[in-house]
């Protein structure tokens, strides 16, 4: 019997896993017309210059066209910097090489390892990652510098910025329209200029973040076919126990922070980064996914299992590794009490 290759069985998933409404929502604010207006926008807000449009026209094209994203230079270039935070690993960095990974138009702010028919490993990683983690961590900055001296926004109201998450959260769960004005209300906003590279780098780090825990269920043998290290749970009366998956889930979120935590350290860039901020890209992620749940519950018609554990969960668990509580004023202290205010009303 002829088995796809690793490389075509990407490829089927990309036809079979493609959201055909999100992949054509993609496609048509990436045609030569769309990608030309919205530079005009860029221009006129002074976000880049005259000179800067083929540049800027390329970068978005880069972002926004699903066919030019799912094995392009985005998804390539964290690629590279994972193994590269890898290769300190090299008995990890060996199984991670030969896994091709793909971008695919999917909303959804995650990604997952998959085994294919041949027994190999692709990851693939949703495009929602690359759209929305961003204007997450715009609106996240936006209110927990709120009152600081330094506000990262400076153009929007705390309620616009507070309704721009809730927002995302409600369009991933809901999939309808009008969730998207209180997101655009937000959509390019002057200030996030000031804050560029300390956004860019967030943003980097959570996606970062995504595809190391993908790779952590690949290292740690998680997809092997006879993969049982976890089918004993003993229960104990007031002890939390979590299901094989769950556990695993725990698992690759540990190993893919102590490896970003090791690249860090081991960085000759000064100041070095502290754990504690490492932490922030990825617990605003975990507590998005939280978020998400909270909503979630106040759909009517609520009927999806949850195959990772809570957000909430997560994101505790990764706390003391960064050692969050231990660095008073850490940017990373504050998230769990800005995404209080985004709970849905009780
Ligand atoms: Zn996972």
């Amino acid at each position: 019997m002829h088995l796809p290759t690793d490389e075509q069985y990407l490829q089927l998933l990309y036809e079979q896993w493609s959201e055909p409404e999100y992949a054509q929502s993609l496609a048509k604010v990436s045609t030569e017309a769309a990608l030309d207006a919205q530079v005009d926008r860029l221009v006129r807000l002074g976000v880049c210059s005259e000179e800067q449009r083929e540049a800027a026209k390329e970068g978005l094209r880069w972002f926004l066209s699903p066919q030019v994203t799912f094995r392009g230079g985005l998804i390539a270039g964290l690629r590279r910097v994972a193994l590269h935070m890898l290769s300190r690993l090299p008995e990890h960095e060996s199984k991670a090489l030969s896994v091709p990974i793909g971008l695919l138009p999917i909303t959804d702010l995650n990604g997952c390892a998959v085994r294919t028919p041949r027994g190999g490993t692709i990851i693939v990683i949703n495009h929602g990652l690359i759209t929305f983690v961003s204007k997450i961590l715009e609106s996240y900055l936006a209110l927990s510098s709120w009152d600081s001296d330094t506000p990262y926004c400076k153009h929007h109201s705390k309620r616009d910025n507070a309704s721009t998450i809730v927002g995302i959260a409600n369009y991933l769960i809901r999939g309808d329209g009008p969730w998207m004005s209180s997101i655009a209300k937000t959509a390019l906003c002057p200030s996030q200029h000031a804050y560029e590279q300390l956004h860019d780098a967030f943003c980097y780090f959570a996606e970062v973040f995504v595809l190391l825990h993908e790779y952590g269920h690949v290292c740690l043998g998680h997809l092997d076919p006879n993969n049982t290290s976890h089918s004993r749970i003993t229960q104990a009366p007031g002890v939390e126990t979590y299901n094989t998956s769950q556990l695993q889930e725990f698992e690759a979120d540990e190993f893919a922070f102590k490896v970003m935590l090791k690249s860090i350290e081991d960085s000759d860039s000064r100041p070095q980064m502290l754990p504690s901020d490492l932490a922030l890209p990825i617990g605003v992620l975990l507590k998005f996914f939280e978020l998400c749940e909270l909503w979630s519950l106040t759909k009517v018609s609520h009927s999806e299992k949850l195959t990772h554990p809570s957000g909430k969960a997560r994101w505790e668990k990764i706390r003391p590794l960064a050692g969050v509580d231990r660095v008073p004023g850490s940017l990373a202290g504050q998230i769990d009490y800005v995404f209080a205010t985004l709970h849905p009303p009780v």
